[in-house]
């Protein structure tokens, strides 16, 4: 098949709805499903439950213009495809054991025990909503796969997106694992995953949910929805009972736990106490896409091809079919106002403390000098120092006249942050993408707080164990670049770490990497021990720098491998950046000396009494080394040698 009109990333519930609802209006459409079994709508319970879930303001909205659909959007699958969606619009009771507040819509005890028969006797009351209900998601997953293939999108299966491959804020194809693919149009609706490929902030929610049996002629048979406090119970017809569903914020740790069905089963049997003798017949997990206010990510996306469907949380089967509509609407050109409460842009920081533009900084066009600005130190008062601009350092074509690089991470603040940088004088400044991505703690909205039209963002890949990750960290680290305004910037600080306690890179994963990364067009940084053959490998294997440590990440010891840092720098024909365990500005001289041609410094400013003034004492000695060693220092002697001639001195 050609070059289809519109590629979806991710073959769920909202990447099916949306290619189905996109070839019905004619385009052509592609989706890569890296795993439809790993789908979250194959765990999901199912409930249609914009009221008994709590949702206010534009996301009840936009769940009851879903629930509105839902009558007709699945009674089009069903006959498009012959199968059931398992849409049942039979109510869900909300039973409460604690004290309900009173309320014109509260059924009292008497009421909701009429209601519903041998629910617990601590039930006290409950709300009855008659229009919520559910749909069967794994057969309605599998109804929108069967309707996609009937009305001819095309699914691969098994094909994984890797990268997106952008420039100019458009979008010129897909990385996959089967190659390159082009498209017209791009839409990242990949679930818990989506922040493997793209900066939003979308987290993997662990549930995990267990199903008992009805007997057959059981009196207890139930034919609503039951949405307890700390369970909910989902009787489907054909006498499933859906018990779900623990709510885990564990990554993408897999397996049911014995904690966790307990959990379910007690709740579950304390609710409605005839389930005790039903038998259980399956337990399962998967991974709601969450966001950092639980709504989802809809609409245009940080590149003009590019639609954003991603992090539908715990209702994504509610919301499928608006999604679909106003997503394929919006990428036709007709704009619903309601998208706009939806926007990715909402999670761009914009308090004082921080970068206030929620628009990416313009593309720079002219390569460099990055940093024009004075520096600190041209600022002293003392005789001025031969400026470094005489002296420049130069990574992979590009000039810095500062040899100072710095972290990000382990300030107490952003306001502290961007003053020591100023005052070191510092115009590469390191970024955990991990870190960002993911939100942790610190480095929320980190990527904004910097003003990157003056300084050059170098994407590390800390965090990352393994070749693979730190591969994957790294593409995502360009794009990360580029929608922040950097579209040349191919940097990446390479770190494959697997030993958690002392840090120490893996220097055979990480040469794997770099020999993968270079072939990718990547000017790669990577962090090594001080081993001069591997920095030499590094070298021939076409990497932009080196990186020895000198002694392990934030350790403050100083540099306890000088030697083996000297026999590099004499070898190296690409500059030789000393990263790691440097704690003072003497260290920090005193590795310039060395004849490094940089210095990466974080936890020593970050973590210094007085961050700004360490920047910029840091900044100093970086460039007293560089002086030092370009001066040449005087050999070391071991007798004394007379500071005034003894020539012509009077004895006697
Ligand atoms: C325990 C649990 C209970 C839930 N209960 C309900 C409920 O009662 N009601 C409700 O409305 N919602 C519920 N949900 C939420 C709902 O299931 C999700 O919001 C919804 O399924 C998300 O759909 P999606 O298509 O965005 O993501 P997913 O269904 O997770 O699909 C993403 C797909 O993208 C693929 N993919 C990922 N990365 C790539 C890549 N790089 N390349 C190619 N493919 C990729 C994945 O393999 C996956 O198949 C529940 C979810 C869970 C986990």
């Amino acid at each position: 098949m050609g070059q289809a009109d519109v590629l979806v990333i991710g073959g769920g519930i909202v990447g099916l709805a949306i290619a189905t609802e996109l070839r019905h209006q004619g385009a052509t459409v592609t989706v890569l499903s890296r795993d439809f079994n790993a789908a979250a709508g194959h765990a999901a319970a199912g409930m249609l439950a914009p009221s008994a879930e709590g949702l206010t303001g534009p996301l009840l909205t936009l769940s009851q213009r879903s629930l509105a659909h839902y009558p007709d959007w699945s009674h089009k699958l069903e006959e498009l495809t012959g199968q059931e969606t398992g849409y049942w619009p039979c109510g869900i009771l909300t039973p409460l054991l604690s004290q309900p507040p009173a309320s014109p819509e509260l059924l009292g005890p008497v009421a909701i025990h009429n209601y519903q028969p041998h629910l617990s006797t601590k039930v006290t009351g409950g709300y009855w909503y008659p229009a919520e209900g559910q749909a069967d998601s794994r057969a309605l997953l599998k109804a929108l796969r069967m309707a996609a293939q009937e009305l001819g999108v095309e699914i691969q299966e098994g094909v994984t997106a890797q990268a997106f491959l952008q420039h100019n804020h458009h979008v010129n194809g897909i990385l996959t694992s089967h190659g390159q693919q082009q498209a017209g149009h791009y839409v990242l609706a990949a679930g818990a995953w989506s922040s493997g490929l793209l900066p939003v902030p979308v987290k993997p929610r662990k549930g995990q949910l267990a199903a008992l049996l009805t007997p057959t002629d059981s009196p207890y048979r139930l034919n609503r929805v039951l949405y307890g406090e700390h369970i909910y119970i989902v009787p489907r017809q054909d006498g499933r009972i859906i018990l779900g569903a623990t709510n885990e914020d564990v990554g993408f740790a897999p397996h049911n736990t014995a904690a966790g069905v307990a959990q379910l089963l007690n709740e579950a049997t304390r609710l409605y106490p005839p389930l005790a003798d039903f038998p259980l017949q399956d337990c399962w997990w998967g991974y709601r896409p969450v966001t950092p206010d639980e709504a989802p990510i809809l609409g245009p996306g940080q590149c003009d091809n590019l639609t954003l469907a991603t992090g539908h949380h715990r209702n994504g089967i509610l919301l499928t079919p608006i999604t679909a509509k106003l997503i394929v609407d919006s990428i036709q050109g007709t704009h619903d106002s309601l998208l706009d409460a939806f926007h990715w842009e909402r999670f761009i920081t914009t308090s004082d403390s921080q970068v206030a533009s929620i628009h990416p900084p313009a593309p720079k066009s002219s390569p460099s000098p990055i940093y024009s600005h004075p520096s600190p130190m041209q600022t002293l008062s003392s005789p001025p120092i031969p400026a470094a601009d005489t002296d420049s350092l130069m990574i992979a074509g590009r000039t810095f006249s500062s040899r100072l690089m710095t972290g990000s991470g382990k300030f107490d603040n952003f306001d502290t942050m961007r003053a020591s940088l100023a005052a070191s004088g510092s115009q590469i400044v390191t970024v955990a993408v991990r870190r960002v991505q993911t939100n942790a703690p610190g480095h929320e909205g980190l990527a904004q707080a910097i003003d990157w039209t003056k300084i050059w963002m170098l994407p590390n890949t800390a965090g990352c164990t393994n070749a693979e990750e730190a591969i994957r960290v790294a593409r995502l680290g360009r794009e990360m670049a580029k929608l922040l305004g950097q579209e040349d910037n191919n940097f990446v600080k390479l770190e494959v770490i697997p030993d958690a306690k002392y840090l120490l890179p893996d220097p055979i994963g990480t040469l794997r990497a770099a020999e993968q990364l270079v072939k990718e067009g990547f000017a790669v940084l990577p962090y090594v021990n001080a081993d001069p053959i591997l920095a030499k490998y590094l070298e021939e294997a076409g990497c932009a720098t080196v990186m020895p440590l000198g002694s392990p990440i934030g350790s403050g010891q100083g540099v306890r491998n000088a030697a083996n840092i000297r026999i590099i720098v004499e070898n190296a024909n690409i500059p030789v950046v000393v990263d790691a365990g440097i704690g003072s500005p003497s260290e920090a001289a005193e590795s310039m000396e060395l004849g490094a041609d940089a210095l990466l410094i974080n936890t020593a400013i970050a973590k210094a009494q007085d961050p700004v003034k360490m920047g910029r004492a840091m900044g100093l000695a970086t460039e007293a080394g560089r002086l030092a060693y370009v001066a040449g220092r005087i050999p070391v002697k071991a007798y004394a040698s007379a500071s005034s001639p003894l020539t012509g001195t009077i004895t006697g």
